[in-house]
C-alpha cells in the first residue's frame, strides 16, 4: 500500500526562483500539482521562473515571504531564505527576519487553510557539531553571535516556531534538516564550494580552498533531495520531523577539489585562503530516520551528480563567452 495521498492539490512554494525552489516546483508540476511560487529575487533568478512558466499549472507572484499572505491552498513548502554564506551574510538582519517572520507567516497561512506546511531547515542547526555523524536528537553547537548566526539561529528559531505552532494550534507541519545540496541551476557566483570549484576549474582559475581543506561535508544531488522533501511532506506517516535529508558520503574539501579538477580535466592549481569564522569542521547526516520512516535514501553518486552539474556550468559559461 502506498504511503502517499493522491488527490491533485494546489501548492505554494516560497523561494520558488531559487536553486532548490526551481527543482521542487518542476517536480511538483510534473506530478500534476498546481503550483504557485513566490519570491523577492534576493538570491533567485527570473530565468528559473521563465522556465517554470512553460507549465500551464504554474503561477508566480513577486512578493516577500515577510508580507502577510492570503492564498487558498492545500500544501506549503517554505524555502524562502538565502542559503549560501555569501548571500545570507550580505544582509544578516534581513536573513534573520526572513527566517522568523517568514515562518510565522507560512504557519498562519497553513492554519487559515488547514494545510500542511513544510519547512526547509538545515544542517546548520547543528553548528560546528560535536556529535558525528549528526542525528536528529543532537541539539547542536552554534555560536549565537558569530557571522553564521543570522542563518543558523534564524533557522533554529523557525524550527521552534514550527514545533510550538504544532503543539499549541495543531498546525500540520513537516520539517527537514537539509544537508549540503548541489546540482544544475546553482548560481555560478553564490560562493558555495561546489559552484566555486566547478566554475574555477572550467575557467582554468585557481581552486580556492579555505583553511587546509581537511574539513568535511557530505553532498547530496538535488534530484535525490527533492524526492526526499516530497516524500516527507506527502507521507501519511505521523512523522513530522525534524528529519535529516542529505547524502551520507562524507568527503574532505581538498578531495572534492581534486575530484572536480579530474572530472573537468582542468589544468587549475589549488590555492589556500584563510578559513571563515565558525566554519564547521565536519558534517555528515545520519539518515536512519528517513530510511526507516520514508524508505528514502539518495541514489545518485557524487561522480555522476558532479558530471551533470559540470555540464550545466559549462553551458552557462559558454553562453557568456
Ligand atoms: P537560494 O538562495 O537559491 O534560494 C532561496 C530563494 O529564496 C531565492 O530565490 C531568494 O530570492 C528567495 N528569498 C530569499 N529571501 C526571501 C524573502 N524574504 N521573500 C521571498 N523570497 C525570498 O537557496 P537554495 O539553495 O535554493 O535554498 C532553499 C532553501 O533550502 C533555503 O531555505 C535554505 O535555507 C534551505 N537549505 C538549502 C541547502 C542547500 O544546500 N542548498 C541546505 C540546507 C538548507
Ligand atoms: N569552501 C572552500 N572554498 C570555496 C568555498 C567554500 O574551501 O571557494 C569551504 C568552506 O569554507 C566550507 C566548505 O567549503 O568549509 C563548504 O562551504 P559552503 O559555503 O559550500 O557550505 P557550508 O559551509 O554552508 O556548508
Amino acid at each position: 500500500m502506498s504511503i502517499f495521498s493522491v488527490s491533485k492539490k494546489r501548492v505554494l512554494v516560497t523561494g520558488g526562483a531559487g536553486f532548490l525552489g526551481f527543482h521542487l516546483c518542476k517536480k511538483l508540476l510534473e506530478k500534476g500539482y498546481e503550483v504557485l511560487a513566490i519570491d523577492n529575487f534576493f538570491s533567485g533568478f527570473r530565468d528559473n521562473i521563465i522556465e517554470l512558466q512553460k507549465f500551464p499549472s504554474f503561477e508566480f507572484v513577486r512578493m516577500d515571504v515577510k508580507s502577510k499572505m492570503n492564498f487558498k491552498l492545500d500544501l506549503i513548502f517554505n524555502l524562502a531564505c538565502p542559503a549560501s554564506p555569501v548571500h545570507y551574510q550580505k544582509d544578516p538582519v534581513e536573513t534573520l527576519t526572513t527566517c522568523i517572520q517568514g515562518a510565522i507567516n507560512v504557519l498562519n497561512l497553513a492554519n487559515d487553510n488547514n494545510a500542511t506546511v513544510f519547512q526547509a531547515s538545515t544542517s546548520e542547526v547543528y553548528g560546528d557539531p560535536k556529535v558525528h555523524p549528526q542525528t536528529e536528537n543532537y541539539w547542536g553547537n552554534v555560536n549565537p553571535i558569530g557571522h553564521r548566526a543570522c542563518y543558523d539561529e534564524g533557522k533554529r528559531c523557525a524550527e521552534t516556531l514550527f514545533f510550538d505552532y504544532h503543539r499549541q494550534f495543531n498546525t500540520k507541519i513537516k520539517v527537514a534538516r537539509i544537508f549540503n545540496t548541489y546540482g544544475p541551476r546553482m548560481s555560478l557566483d553564490d560562493g558555495r564550494v561546489i559552484s566555486n570549484f566547478i566554475s574555477q576549474a572550467i575557467k582554468g582559475e585557481k581552486i580556492s580552498i579555505y583553511g587546509n581543506g581537511e574539513q568535511t561535508r557530505s553532498f547530496c544531488y538535488v534530484d535525490d533531495l527533492v524526492d526526499g522533501i516530497i516524500n516527507l511532506t506527502l507521507s501519511t506517516s505521523p512523522l513530522v520531523g525534524p528529519v535529516n535529508l542529505g547524502n551520507p558520503e562524507e568527503i574532505k574539501i581538498i578531495d572534492i577539489a581534486k575530484k572536480i579538477i579530474e572530472l573537468t580535466k582542468s589544468t587549475s592549481k589549488i590555492s589556500f585562503h584563510s578559513l571563515p569564522m565558525d566554519d564547521p569542521v565536519q558534517r555528515n547526516p545520519d539518515i536512519s530516520l528517513a530510511k526507516d520512516k520514508l524508505s528514502w535514501k539518495p541514489i545518485i553518486t557524487l561522480d555522476s551528480g558532479l558530471l551533470k552539474t559540470i555540464d550545466f556550468f559549462k553551458s552557462v559559461i559558454d553562453k557568456k563567452r
